[in-house]
């Protein structure tokens, strides 16, 4: 499994049941490729998977796999009603497979079977129907094997959750200003993000191009009578850039848009190294009211071999700055599973954040997708003590007052773990919640930002910015006649017909 041109043969006979089951063998080997096929012949090698639905009997289906590592195949099989639907066949046969891997393996995923669901979600949905904790929790252990401190974790994020959702409001619509560079490239980064050292040339046009589309947008926002919930400006690294560019993309964000309606807004300070009293009084001035400083550990060591430009005590000095310039809402990211970052290391680190105080700490466990630097160099997922890690950050964060209120997970991460935005009461970032609810309209500008539209019958449409500055800058025409339907859709959201 470590040839990295080397894929899995998985044999699929009697069911189409690809995402499912690649997700499920993803539990246990989170950087392998898979190659599919409904050949039983295809079956060969020392490691193999052969997943099967065929009928049984007049009233009965039969389910069966064959899973075999290194030689050593191993069958379990099971039957269900004839009238079985095709989700719980999907979901049964995955389970048979998950079984054996686990067996296997020895490794058993903290969130069990639960593949492509938001834990939080289907938390929320239960609690929706009138289900208790119990019976949620009876619901959630059954069907998806989840651990019970996990199941716990879920439940207090979607009990913190619940009254933030109902301050959504699907009428209005959120903004997402992207600036996709950074210092330098994280070694874990899968982004699109672009180093300042080649994107300088770049930074006049960009920076044209960006307020054209912000004031496009906010003409067409104008126009439909839409109101602008949360603004968040993302990247990337957002304070990469000079103070002066941070100035003209923030003040032309105030003259195209009425702010006063505004909630939150966010700018992602992000890389420690990138902060100066210059830029955060410029993020003031223009009413941003909510930042992050994201050190990710305060190791040294650790930020080396992240490829980090900064030291721990460069992160402490950043928030320090913040607070002098008047932030009294400051976010931290933090990352478990560092590459060569001790469980001491990482509670060092949480315990100091913890003694700044933020209002809010987000945890997140390290990912390694393929376009990451770190994916490349090949390093081994395995055995880290992320968990551990993970866990010190549950119990010390709930001990200092930081509630869980929201929670994604993602493909390929370090243990199958989770990331988690924790806060005080009352400092929980509205735009994290809207993006992962999914029921409010979030405008993306700039370069690889993407909009998001909410059609009031639930319908979703995407709107892709292109993904690198020159072609955004070189293509922008096109990028605007896209963006007809985001006019649209704001006509049907604000029942305006003007634009
Ligand atoms: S700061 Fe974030 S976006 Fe920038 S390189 Fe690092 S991980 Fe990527």
């Amino acid at each position: 499994m470590n040839d990295s041109n080397y894929r899995m043969p998985v044999v699929l006979l009697g069911n189409s049941f690809k995402y499912e089951v690649e997700a499920t063998l993803k539990l246990f080997f989170s950087t392998s490729r898979f190659s599919f096929s409904d050949n039983v012949s295809d079956a060969q090698g020392e490691s193999y998977v052969i997943a099967e639905m065929s009928a049984f009997s007049w009233d009965k289906v039969k389910l069966s796999a064959v899973v075999c590592l290194e030689g050593s195949p191993e069958k379990d099989e099971i039957t269900l009603p004839a009238d079985s639907d095709k989700n719980t066949c999907e979901h049964e046969l995955c389970r048979l497979i998950y079984h054996i891997l686990s067996r296997k393996t020895g490794i058993v995923p903290p969130w069990g079977l639960m593949t492509g669901i938001r834990p939080v979600k289907k938390v929320i949905e239960l609690i929706r129907q009138g289900l208790d904790r119990d019976e949620i929790q009876r619901i959630m252990t059954e069907k998806y094997e989840i651990s019970p401190d996990k199941l716990e974790l879920a439940c207090a994020t979607a009990e913190n959750q619940l009254p933030l959702l109902d301050r959504i409001d699907t009428s209005a619509v959120s903004l997402y200003v992207s600036i996709p560079f950074c210092p330098t490239r994280c070694s874990y980064c899968s982004f699109v993000s672009h180093s300042m050292d080649s994107a300088i040339k770049l930074m006049p046009e960009y920076v044209a191009s960006l307020c054209r589309e912000i004031e496009y947008t906010g003409e067409m926002v104008r126009e439909t009578g839409t109101k602008i919930d949360t603004i968040y400006f993302g990247g990337g690294t957002p304070t990469s850039i000079s103070a002066e560019d941070l100035r003209t993309i923030m003040e032309c964000v105030q003259r195209s848009f009425d702010l006063d309606n505004v909630r939150e807004y966010s700018v992602e300070a992000g890389r420690p190294d990138t902060i100066t009293e210059e830029k955060l009084k410029v993020i003031k001035e223009y009413g941003a009211d909510r930042i992050s400083v994201n050190p990710q550990t305060l190791n040294d060591d650790v930020l080396k071999v992240i490829g980090r430009r900064h030291s721990g005590e460069d992160a402490v000095k950043a928030f320090e700055l913040a607070r002098k310039v008047g932030f009294n809402n400051i976010n931290t990211d933090l990352i478990a599973g560092l590459p060569t970052e001790s469980l001491e290391s990482f509670c060092n680190t949480l315990d100091r954040i913890i003694g700044l105080s933020p209002e809010s700490i987000t945890v997140h466990t390290l990912t390694i997708k393929r376009s990451a630097t770190l994916f490349s160099e090949g390093y081994n997922v395995d055995h880290e003590p992320a968990a551990d890690m993970v866990r010190y950050s549950v119990d010390s964060l709930m001990k200092n007052d930081y509630l869980p209120y929201y929670m994604y997970r993602q493909k390929n991460t370090v243990d199958n773990l989770e990331n988690v935005g924790y806060a005080k009461k009352g400092f929980e970032s509205l735009y994290n919640i809207f993006i992962m609810d999914e029921t409010q309209t979030i405008l993306g500008v700039g370069c690889a930002a993407s909009t998001k539209l909410v059609y009031p019958n639930g319908k979703i449409t995407r709107i892709h910015n292109h993904k690198y500055p020159y072609e955004y800058i070189r293509r922008f025409d096109e990028l605007l006649t896209k963006k007809n339907e985001a006019a649209e859709c704001l006509r049907i959201l604000s029942g305006s017909n003007n634009f």
